[in-house]
C-alpha cells in the first residue's frame, strides 16, 4: 500500500557518502586536516581578542569545507575522534599564542555526538591541563537547532564544561527558533548573532530591529553578544551603535591559518577604516 521513488542520484550520494567516510577516516591519521582561525573582534577597539578554529579537509589539492563532510562524519560518528582532534590542535594554538604573550581566546565548534559521546567533560578537562589553556579562555560554541532540540543529557554536559570554567556561546542564533525565555534557562555566555540578520543591516528595518533587541537582550542577560558574517562597513556601523560586544566577518579577516593571524595581531588592530585586509590569506573552499 505505498509507493516507493527511486531516483539515480539516490545510489550516488549514498556512494559518495560512504566514500567520503571511508577518505576521512584515514584523513583523520594522516594529517589531512587542518585548522584555519576567525579573529574575533572587539568593535570599539578594532582589536583582536580571540579566534574561532575552523576545520578543513586538504584532499588531495583541494581544500574541502566543512559542509561537504560534516554531515557524514556525525552520521557515521567520525566526528567524535575529528572533534577531539579539533579540540586539541586549538588549544595548543591558543596556548601558544597565549605564552607568546597574547590575550587571545580560542572557540571550538561543537556537535551533538560529540557533546554525548562517553568521557566528553573528562576529554576536555585533559586538553585543557595537556595544553596549559586556561578554562576561560576556551569557548566551545553551539549550534541553536542543537540547543533547542538538546536533552538533559547535553544540557547536562555543558553545564559541566561550565563547571570547569570553559565559555559556552550559542551559535547561529536566530536561526533556530530558540523562544527568548528558553534562552535564560540555558547555561550561557555568549549569544552569536546570525549572519541572515547582520546581512539586512542598514537596509532591511525588520532585521535592524531584530538584531537590536537580540544586543539589548543579550546585556540584561549578562551575556556577550557577538555578531557573525560582518562583510559591509555599514553593517560594522549598525552594529558599534547598537552597542555589540564583538565580530567577525569578511570585512575585517577571512578564516586562515594560524601564521595568517599571528601576521595580522603583529598589526594590533583590524579597524577595517584604517587599513587594508587584503594582506590575509584567502580561503580556497571547493563548492
Ligand atoms: P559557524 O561556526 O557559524 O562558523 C562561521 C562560518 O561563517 C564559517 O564557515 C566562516 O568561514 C563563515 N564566515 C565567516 N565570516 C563570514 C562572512 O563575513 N561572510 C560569509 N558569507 N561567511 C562568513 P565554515 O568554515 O565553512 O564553517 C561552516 C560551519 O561548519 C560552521 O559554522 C560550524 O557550524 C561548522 N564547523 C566548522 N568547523 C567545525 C568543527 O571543527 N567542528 C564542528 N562540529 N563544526 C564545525
Ligand atoms: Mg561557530
Ligand atoms: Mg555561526
Amino acid at each position: 500500500d505505498r509507493v516507493e521513488v527511486y531516483a539515480a542520484h539516490m545510489h550516488e550520494d549514498v556512494v559518495r557518502r560512504l566514500e567520503i567516510v571511508s577518505d576521512l577516516q584515514r584523513a583523520i591519521g594522516n594529517g589531512e586536516l587542518k585548522l584555519q582561525y576567525q579573529p574575533i573582534v572587539q568593535l570599539d577597539t578594532s582589536r583582536v581578542t580571540g579566534a574561532e578554529a575552523l576545520v578543513r579537509w586538504s584532499r588531495g589539492n583541494q581544500l574541502v569545507a566543512p559542509r561537504e563532510f560534516l554531515g557524514a562524519a556525525e552520521e557515521s560518528g567520525l566526528i567524535v575522534p575529528l572533534g577531539e582532534w579539533v579540540l586539541r590542535e586549538a588549544c595548543a594554538q591558543g596556548a601558544a599564542w597565549r605564552r607568546s604573550s597574547w590575550e587571545v581566546g580560542i572557540s571550538v565548534n561543537l556537535s551533538a555526538r560529540q557533546i554525548t559521546a562517553p568521557g566528553f567533560t573528562a576529554l576536555v578537562a585533559a586538553v585543557l591541563a595537556d595544553t596549559g589553556l586556561p578554562p576561560e579562555t576556551l569557548t566551545v560554541e553551539v549550534n541553536e537547532r542543537i540547543l533547542v532540540a538538546a536533552d538533559g543529557l547535553i544540557i547536562d554536559r555543558l553545564a559541566e564544561l561550565r563547571r570547569l570554567g570553559v565559555r559556552l556561546a550559542i551559535d547561529d542564533f536566530g536561526t533556530g527558533y530558540a523562544s527568548l525565555a528558553y534562552l535564560r534557562q540555558l547555561p550561557l555566555d555568549i549569544i552569536k548573532i546570525d549572519p541572515s540578520f547582520v546581512a539586512g543591516l542598514g537596509h532591511d528595518d525588520t532585521l535592524t530591529l531584530i538584531t537590536r533587541t537580540v544586543v539589548q537582550l543579550g546585556r540584561d542577560l549578562g551575556l556577550r553578544v557577538v555578531a557573525e558574517g560582518i562583510e559591509q562597513p555599514r553593517q560594522l556601523i549598525a552594529l558599534r551603535e547598537m552597542g555589540c560586544d564583538d565580530g567577525q566577518g569578511f570585512l575585517f579577516a577571512r578564516p586562515m591559518a594560524a601564521s595568517g593571524v599571528e601576521a595580522l595581531i603583529r598589526t594590533a588592530t583590524v579597524d577595517p577604516d584604517e587599513q587594508p585586509v587584503s594582506e590575509c590569506e584567502t580561503t580556497r573552499v571547493s563548492g
